[in-house]
């Protein structure tokens, strides 16, 4: 029997955990895709934010294949090593290079901060690593009659980031199963659109934004330019939670197209912080991984762009220049972007920043990113705009400075990016399950699929 089962993104949109097993009387063999961090108020079987240790047998697991490096599809492999995980990790050629560089992060956070078990850590990891072109099969098994092969497909979500195609069979019965892991926006920035898979028997989805589209890119592009231009007139400074992979780097690209567009006065004063080392290491990967790039970065970078290090960019490694430019953004009227993360406010030095500028008028905090429910992100979207406050670190914090969302820098495909995905499959197939999502959102895009003939749409809750 050819079966999925889901260890985690089925109550919520992280700690996404998947598997693939292929059993045959007491015979067991599987893979995972993906090992993802719990955040906010998601949880797996029995494992949540607070207690991340592995809640699921793993004896027959043979291979993890990591869809991309985002913190909650693989901030948990650390704890499948504990576990005893003895297998490879598959995953892109761009995504070996940055996987180990997120774990070493997330160890530090939440693991330990003894530097030799981190090294140590971090050295079984690269020797598990086996990185994989995109659209090659690779065989992760072959036991006579029960075998399991995968490809990678461009996902076009964040750099090395891909679908899995699972081609699986048991005796007679032969089945191409894909997971999307997370699916980019046809008109991101920077990274080639997703194409749709050739052949999907069974298909697992994500449905961030199963129930919303995005704006257009140009659109985007132009809200990006108000907010920032309104933002920027009354000489605050606009703070923006994002991720280290991903939003970080398409924002850049958008900014420096704005600078180079329309210049000026206020355009050209302007400066950009990135104040994280990560997110600095992840632009520099960005910059050395240009072929990965799509047709229109790679015309500018002709043209003697600098789409991803430009002049008004200003990169912040240690904590005590970070600290300082807190105080000193706090006091200073000098028009300034702020990119810090987490994305969704949980942790990190953005947390400083809000404390610093949240009470602050003059100050913006624009989010780019999903906003996952019980996170501070998702509490200042919410209760900022009607004059509220939000708790950090135990403390109570009033909103006077302006919250501002731009819906298409998730990084994630809308409604119909994800619609569009599934139709271009030649044959609809038989079974399609969404996970990856909240439950509004889930429901919707069951709603879309539901015209599709013959396929059974399942969501999942374990
Ligand atoms: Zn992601």
């Amino acid at each position: 029997m050819i079966s999925i089962s889901h260890h985690g993104a089925t109550s919520g949109v992280t700690g996404s955990c998947h598997e693939l097993s292929l059993a045959q009387g007491s015979q067991k063999r599987g893979i995972l895709i993906d090992c993802g961090l719990f955040q906010g108020q998601d949880e797996g079987r029995s494992a949540s934010a607070s207690d991340l240790s592995i809640d699921f047998p793993i004896e027959h697991i043979r291979a993890l294949v990591v869809t991309h490096v985002h913190i909650d599809h693989v901030g948990r492999i650390p704890y499948l090593l504990a576990a005893g995980f003895e297998g490879p990790i598959i995953c892109s050629e761009p995504s070996a290079i940055m996987l180990p560089e997120i774990l070493e992060d997330a160890l530090k956070i939440g693991f330990t901060r003894d530097r030799q078990l981190i090294e140590r850590v971090l050295r079984l990891i690269r020797s598990r690593l086996v990185p994989v072109p995109y659209a090659h099969w690779h065989s992760v098994f072959d036991d006579g009659d029960c075998l399991l092969s995968v490809r990678l497909q461009r996902a076009g979500h964040i750099l090395g980031s891909a679908y899995v195609e699972c081609d699986a069979r048991m005796g007679d019965v032969a089945e191409r199963i894909v997971f999307s892991g997370d699916l980019g926006a046809p008109h991101a920035p920077l990274l080639p659109a997703p194409q749709s898979p050739e052949r999907a028997d069974r298909l697992v989805i994500e449905s961030t934004y199963g129930d919303k589209d995005h704006e257009d890119r140009e659109t985007r592009r132009y809200r990006l330019k108000a907010v920032l231009e309104r933002a920027l007139e009354d000489g605050g400074t606009v703070l923006v939670p994002a991720f280290s992979i991903g939003r970080t780097q398409e924002l850049l690209y958008e900014i420096e197209g704005l600078i180079h567009e329309f210049g000026g006065e206020l355009w050209g004063d302007l400066q950009i912080v990135v104040d994280s080392p990560l997110a600095a290491e992840f632009t520099r990967i960005y910059r050395d991984l240009k072929p990965f790039w799509d047709a229109e970065a790679s015309e500018l970078v002709r043209q003697g762009r600098h789409p991803l290090s430009f002049e008004q960019l200003t990169v912040i490694n240690s904590h005590e220049d970070h600290l300082n430019a807190v105080d000193y953004l706090s006091r200073s009227h000098r028009p300034c972007v702020v990119l810090a993360g987490s994305g969704m406010c949980a942790g990190g030095r953005v947390v400083n920043y809000l404390k610093a500028m949240l009470g602050d008028k003059r100050n913006d905090v624009l989010f780019v990113g999903y906003q996952a429910a019980g996170t501070p992100g998702r509490n200042i979207l919410t209760y900022g705009p009607r004059g509220g406050w939000v708790e950090l670190d135990g403390n109570r914090y009033d909103i006077r400075a302006r919250i501002h969302q731009v819906g298409g820098y998730s990084a994630h495909a809308g409604q119909s990016d994800l619609v569009e995905f599934v139709s271009g499959i030649p044959f609809s197939p038989r079974e399609i399950r969404i996970v990856h999502g909240d439950q509004v959102a889930k429901l919707a895009l069951k709603r879309c699929f539901q015209s599709l003939t013959g396929t059974d749409i399942i969501i999942p809750s374990e």
